[in-house]
């Protein structure tokens, strides 16, 4: 049985294909699976990221998810454990409870019985910084950034280590840009005076990718590691890998190609505006008339007569993405959760249609939006491909739903991408 160096748990599906493409561009061989697979690994590669859908669910259900996920990879051979979160931050939100990297992080140290471990979601190619233990997104703090009205986990306070120790019973500390800038042993140093102060997690400032790479060494034969994806990129030469090309190769591409987008970040909303400005066809599902089956079936079917028409001649994109005044209407009228699931099942059930209209290459903006595709089309495994942008790479799955079982799929994140995403996407492939 192939044995892994890396085990991996994510709080989602594109935040899983997203660590993914950086641990394969710093060298290493990558399947990302779909859940907690019932079987051991046949694939020999380096590392492993379990996808798991657990950022808006209660701790309590999280932590169990991310258990499981825990032993899998304990079992395949996992020498150090690294669970991702949302650059942003973000997870489970409900009244005064925010969050569940916390009950997860302390759950998973408990589990691997160790005393320590670091929190950063730094990503500095996506312009994820964090200064002083405060998030910035591009040059705003996270509170003053589009995520302030993200449909399902609003951020409000920008504050890391402020936000960590709300959710967390260990204490929370902060390693400073100051002593990473310093390089690997005074981290490690860092962690050791941090260690008698009694804390047991710390919050890691990272404003480059330099910094990430300080940081890696230092996080060595450490049990558990929890960020965002860009720690990654300093993890590989712990085991001697280096960047090369065939970690990224994938079979060729062929097949209709079709964009599904149900996210409503910012990033997404300006490559829809981009797409349907460059002359390209786009569909909008009407999400105020999907308050019954028959109004849904009704609202797929006509989105699928109108793609047929199209797809064998071009890339076509239907798309629920709206502007947050439009998502506070829908929210108004069937609640936060209830519309956030309809709609996501609906474009679910439309990607459905798309790959047995012969569709093989698809884009799918949106983490749960993306979530929801790749269940409906029954992916269990992705390999990870070359990337598009920072944070997005493609991937080749099978899937029962294609009639020629290989599926090239990509997974953006709601804010990641440039502009001209879904138009260039393609490019990457040919
Ligand atoms: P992102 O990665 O941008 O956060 P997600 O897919 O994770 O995107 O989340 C977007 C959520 O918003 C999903 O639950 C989706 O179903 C919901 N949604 C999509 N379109 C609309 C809309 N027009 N009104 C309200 N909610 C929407």
């Amino acid at each position: 049985m192939p044995k892994i160096i890396l085990g991996c748990i994510a709080d989602d599906f594109t935040g899983a294909t997203d660590l993914a493409n950086n641990l394969v561009r710093a060298g290493m061989r990558v399947v990302q699976t779909i859940g907690v697979p019932r079987e051991p690994l046949r694939s020999d590669v380096d590392a492993v990221v379990v996808a798991l859908k657990s950022r808006t669910i209660k701790p309590d259900l999280a932590i169990e998810q991310s258990l499981h996920a825990l032993k899998w990879l304990q079992a395949q051979g996992a020498q150090q454990i690294y669970f991702k979160y949302c650059s942003t931050f973000d997870s489970w939100y409900e009244g005064n409870t925010r969050g569940n990297i916390g009950p997860v992080t302390d759950a998973l140290m408990d589990a691997l019985n160790t005393d320590f471990t670091i929190a950063t979601p730094a990503f500095p190619d996506n312009h994820r910084t964090v200064c002083n233990g405060y998030l910035f997104v591009g040059d705003v703090l996270l509170g003053e950034s589009g995520m302030k009205d993200h449909p399902l986990t609003p951020m409000r306070d920008s504050n890391l280590v402020r936000v960590l120790q709300a959710q967390s019973q260990k204490k929370v500390g902060l390693i400073s840009y100051k002593v990473i800038a310093k390089g690997s042993a005074a981290i490690t140093q860092c962690i050791n005076e941090l260690k008698t102060q009694g804390v047991q997690i710390a919050v890691v400032d990272a404003l480059s990718n330099d910094d990430l790479i300080r940081l890696g060494p230092a996080l060595k034969n450490r049990p558990l590691v929890t960020a965002g994806s860009g720690v990654a990129i300093g993890l590989p030469a712990n085991w001697h890998l280096t960047p090369n090309a065939k970690s990224s190769l994938l079979p060729s591409a062929k097949g209709f190609q079709a964009i599904v987008s149900g996210s409503c970040s910012q990033a997404t909303q300006a490559q829809v505006a981009h797409f349907k400005q460059s002359g390209q066809p786009a569909f909008e599902i009407d999400v105020m008339q999907l308050d019954t089956e028959q109004a849904k079936q009704a609202q797929i079917e006509k989105a699928l007569q109108w793609a047929q028409l199209l797809v064998s001649k071009q890339a076509v994109l239907i798309y629920s993405t709206a502007d947050p005044a439009r998502v506070q209407d829908v929210q108004k009228r069937w609640g936060v959760e209830a519309s956030g699931v309809m709609i996501e099942q609906t474009l679910a059930q439309l990607t459905q249609g798309l790959v047995r209209l012969g569709v093989s290459q698809l884009l799918v903006a949106g983490g749960e939006t993306s979530g929801s595709c790749v269940q409906a089309l029954q992916v269990t495994q992705l390999q990870i491909g070359p990337q598009i942008d920072p944070g997005v790479p493609w991937c080749y799955a099978h899937s029962s739903f294609s009639a020629s079982q290989g599926l090239h799929i990509s997974l953006k994140s709601g804010n990641f991408g440039r502009v001209d995403f879904f138009s260039k996407a393609w490019r990457v492939l040919s």
